[in-house]
């Protein structure tokens, strides 16, 4: 299997070519040149694997240059339960991502796929998980190493230390904004103690981080002397570990591969509902894929109307879902290119406008640039909002009625869920966290604490280890230089 670019780059890579890589050359995206079917048969086949048994038989239908016994003890050693070990009482976690059932509504049954049960109780996990063990296998093959600079407000970077915390040839150098994460995301990265693991408290915002990773970026000698790279969420390797989970999700709800199900995907940067519509092109039988949003509707405003239009750092929203807070969708010009036909030209003309006028428009109105926002639907896609309040009212309701305690960012889900609901096809929301990671919003929505799986219950009080710098690019390029040796 090769890779090409969205953008049309002539290049054709490997998935380890790829892998340690982000965009390609041309600013594009990797997509496999084309989507590996998986029949009616083969997908009965898999109802009786292990999530590990099944990830393998997905990956290797894309990771065709890794050796079939090495990826089969790369997918065993990652989707064990003793490291996706949070599952619910009640919780069969030995199934990874298990189902339970929320409620029936609207001729049909809501399920909650939980994706949270992994180290950092974030879906980030699941994808995460096995980079880290990609990194090292490949990095160990090629006696090379590797130094991960990334910016952080939450979820991404203490997936992203929990996976490569102890991996040989790598070290992560992650920024945040001091004293603005939450205390319980706070003590889960800066309780790590492991040496190849390296927290910066930045003292200014988010963006502040973000720009510093760009400037060190933007210094290619800098870059190639110190081995930098990333695991942003366009990764092509985070992307195809998270389908693994809609075709385990699907065998879960069904008996038959002639039974459809719909998924409803909170959403940001694109990455998680991209992998489900990957899914679908390979043949799962998924009716709808539902993006929620919240506040910053980027992606609703996109499947509502046609129009993309980016927001400013100044016009994005800080909510109480905040790991979808975002001002434009990284992934989105995967799905793009393939609503498109694959026409790598146009992608290319459509995603230079973002750059220069902020956005595009495909929704066939006299002047736009497209009319394919009509085709849409036949790629199974809606979307929906919710806003705080929704929130608080659907944790509310959803733990009084339900019995469950759920995150913000799953309750954006199923409030959106719940308005797109079809008589007999079951649906299925994604669990992107759990609740003990918002606990702020949990207390104004239920008056109490969120509950807290085993093991996490005083983790505000262990050591912490991180050091705090003005935000300036330089001292943090000191810093990497002192700690890399290279
Ligand atoms: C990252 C994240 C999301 C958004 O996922 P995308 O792949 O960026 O669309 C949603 N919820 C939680 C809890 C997250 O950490």
């Amino acid at each position: 299997m090769q890779y090409l670019s969205t953008r049309g780059h002539a290049t054709r890579q490997s998935f380890s070519e790829i892998l340690l890589g982000g965009l390609a050359p041309d600013g594009g995206l990797y997509l496999p040149e084309h989507y590996p079917q998986v029949s009616g048969a083969e997908l009965e086949s898999w109802r009786q694997l292990s999530y590990a048994e099944l990830a393998f038989e997905i990956l290797r239908k894309f990771a065709t240059d890794i050796p079939e016994a090495d990826l089969r003890a790369l997918t065993a050693a990652t989707y064990r339960q003793d490291v996706y070990c949070n599952a619910r009482p009640g919780d069969d976690a030995a199934q990874i991502t298990p189902l339970h059932t929320l409620e029936e509504r609207g001729g049909t049954t809501i399920l909650l796929q939980s994706l949270s049960n992994g180290p950092t109780l974030a879906f980030k996990d699941m994808a995460m998980q096995l980079l880290g063990n990609l990194f090292e296998y490949i990095l160990t093959r090629q006696q090379a190493e590797l130094n991960i600079l990334g910016a952080t407000s939450g979820d991404t970077g203490s997936a992203a230390e929990y996976a490569m915390r102890g991996k040989k040839g790598i070290r992560v150098f992650m920024l945040s904004p001091h004293r603005k994460m939450s205390a319980f995301q706070t003590a889960q990265m800066f309780s790590l103690q492991d040496p190849n693991i390296f927290n910066i408290a930045v003292e200014g915002v988010f963006d502040d981080c973000q720009d510093i990773v760009k400037a060190v970026s933007n210094d290619h000698g800098f870059k190639a002397r110190q081995k930098i790279g990333t695991v942003n969420s366009i990764n092509w390797a985070r992307v195809v570990a998270q389908v693994v989970y809609y075709f385990r999700g699907y065998l879960a709800a069904t008996t038959s591969h002639d039974q459809k199900v719909s998924f409803t995907v909170p959403s940001g940067n694109f990455g998680n509902i991209c992998a489900g519509h990957i899914a679908r092109m390979m043949g799962l039988p998924i009716d709808r894929l539902v993006a929620a949003t919240n506040e910053n509707d980027v992606l609703d405003e996109f499947f509502r109307t046609g129009v993309y239009r980016v927001r400013k750092s100044a016009e994005t929203w800080h909510t109480s879902s905040p790991s979808m807070d975002i001002s434009k969708a990284s992934n989105f010009e995967r799905f793009i290119y393939d609503l498109l036909d694959r026409d790598a030209e146009r992608v290319r003309t459509l995603f230079a406008k973002v750059e220069h006028e902020g956005g595009f428009d495909l929704s066939g109105a006299p002047g736009s640039d497209g009319d394919e926002h009509k085709k849409v639907a036949a790629f199974g896609f809606q979307s929906g909002k919710s806003v705080h309040q929704d929130r608080l009212a659907t944790i509310r309701d959803v733990q009084a009625n339900c019995g469950v305690m759920i995150d913000t960012h799953t309750a954006d889900g199923v409030k959106v869920a719940r308005e797109h609901l079809t008589a007999g096809v079951p649906m299925i929301v994604l669990e992107t966290a759990l609740p003990a990671k918002f606990n702020e919003t949990i207390r104004e929505a239920l008056g109490r604490d969120a509950d807290r799986p085993a093991g996490f219950e005083n983790i505000e009080a262990l050591p912490q280890r991180f050091v705090v710098m003005p935000a300036d690019a330089a001292q943090v390029k000191q810093f990497i230089v002192e700690h890399t040796g290279l």
